[in-house]
């Protein structure tokens, strides 16, 4: 078992957490990230990212969290490719975290950068046909369906925000819920009612999704929730919209979570209530969940851990790493 002493952990290694390292390591932190189980994150899941600034050809997300992993060794930053399974932030800074390995990390200050997970349905053909007609994220690909018939399947507010966001593509979105009513808050059903390239298929869970002869998604088997009647629904692309899942699991106890599953900040910041201890990303945002606004609540984590850590007067110039 190794301690890895660092002024700045960071767990986590999506558009977040690298960010932060980089921005920790220009100022000399020598962050050390935590990778998890998805080096890279979210975006490690999807082909095509049109919408990361500083590209002007469409850019491949892998490729992407790569060059973000890449710029981030580049200045200084120390990946380890573990997963923190406990963490001991009550006691204050210096902060204590474990990983899977066993290795102990600790850290003057700590970026929490989990992420979150879209829900799936786990259905088949749902997973093999991502990125092929099933996607969990129409801001990031209903570009791709311009002019082409899409579904929506959930009753939440993200559900209708999804369909309501998709009608800038296509003049035929359907949604699809497995009840007669949607969870969704008024104003959203609101404008879901009134915008006639919206229908609404009540009452259908969806039970599988299948490939046309090119591979891509061409139906939906549906069944009816009341009667077990069972149909096909044709369609070029199809959103979940069920729920996403912050990874929380691990602060729970330790930090304030909201309802949502999301840990709570100090609104505009990235500071959680246990001074010395930031989040950013999609872990502390149910609003935007967007790379570049996880890459931008990352950058300010690192910008608040270097004050915090000015405050506390750490040398910056020389932090003894110990090892063994
Ligand atoms: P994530 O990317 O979720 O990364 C979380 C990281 O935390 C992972 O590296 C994981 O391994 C790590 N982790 C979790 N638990 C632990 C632990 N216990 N110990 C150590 N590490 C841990 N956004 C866009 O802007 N444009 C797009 O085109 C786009 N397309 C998308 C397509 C899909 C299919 C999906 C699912 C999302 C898409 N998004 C897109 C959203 C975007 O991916 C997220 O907003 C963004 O990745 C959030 O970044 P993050 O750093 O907060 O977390
Ligand atoms: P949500 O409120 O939990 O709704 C999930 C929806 O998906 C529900 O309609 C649910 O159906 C459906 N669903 C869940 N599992 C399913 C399954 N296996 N098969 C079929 N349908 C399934 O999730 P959300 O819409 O992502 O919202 C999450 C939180 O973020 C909420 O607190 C929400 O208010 C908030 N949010 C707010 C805004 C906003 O303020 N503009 C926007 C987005 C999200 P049932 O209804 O039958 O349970």
């Amino acid at each position: 078992m190794a301690i890895h002493r660092t002024k700045m952990l960071i767990i986590g290694s999506g558009p977040a957490g690298y960010s932060a390292a980089i921005y920790g390591a220009r100022a000399m932190m020598e962050p050390i990230v935590v990778q998890g189980l998805q080096p890279g994150g979210q975006l490690t899941i999807t082909t095509d990212v049109e919408n990361y600034p500083g590209f002007a050809d469409v850019v491949q997300g892998p490729w992407l969290m790569e060059q973000m992993q890449k710029q981030a060794e580049h200045v200084g930053t120390r990946m380890m490719w573990d997963t923190i399974v406990k963490v001991d932030l009550a006691g204050g800074s210096p902060f204590r975290a474990i990983g899977d390995s066993g290795d102990e990390y600790v850290g003057d200050v700590v970026i929490i950068a989990t992420g979150a997970q879209a829900k799936w349905l786990g259905v088949p053909g749902e997973m093999e046909l991502g990125g092929k007609g099933v996607s969990a994220c129409a801001t990031c690909d209903g570009f791709f369906y311009r002019g082409k018939k899409v579904a929506v399947i959930g009753g939440g507010n993200t559900a209708v925000e999804e369909a309501l966001y998709l009608t800038n593509h296509s003049d035929d979105v359907t949604l699809i819920h497995r009840r007669g009513e949607l969870r969704a808050e008024r104003i959203l059903q609101d404008r879901l009612f009134a915008n006639p390239k919206i229908t609404v298929l009540w009452n259908k869970a969806v039970e599988r999704f299948e490939a046309g002869p090119a591979g891509a998604l061409e139906r939906l088997a549906l069944v009816d929730t009341r009667s077990g009647e069972t149909s096909d629904f044709a369609c070029d692309g199809a959103f979940v919209a069920i729920g996403h899942a912050p990874s929380t699991e691990l602060f729970k106890g330790q930090l304030e979570i909201d309802e949502g599953g999301y840990l709570v900040v100090e609104p505009g910041t990235p500071k959680t209530a246990i001074p010395g201890v930031f989040a950013a990303g999609d872990v502390m945002d149910h609003t935007y969940r967007q790379a570049v606004t996880a890459a931008g609540t990352g950058c300010m984590a690192a910008l608040d851990a270097e004050r915090f850590l000015a405050g506390l007067d750490i040398d910056l110039a020389g932090h003894a790493e110990a090892a063994e």
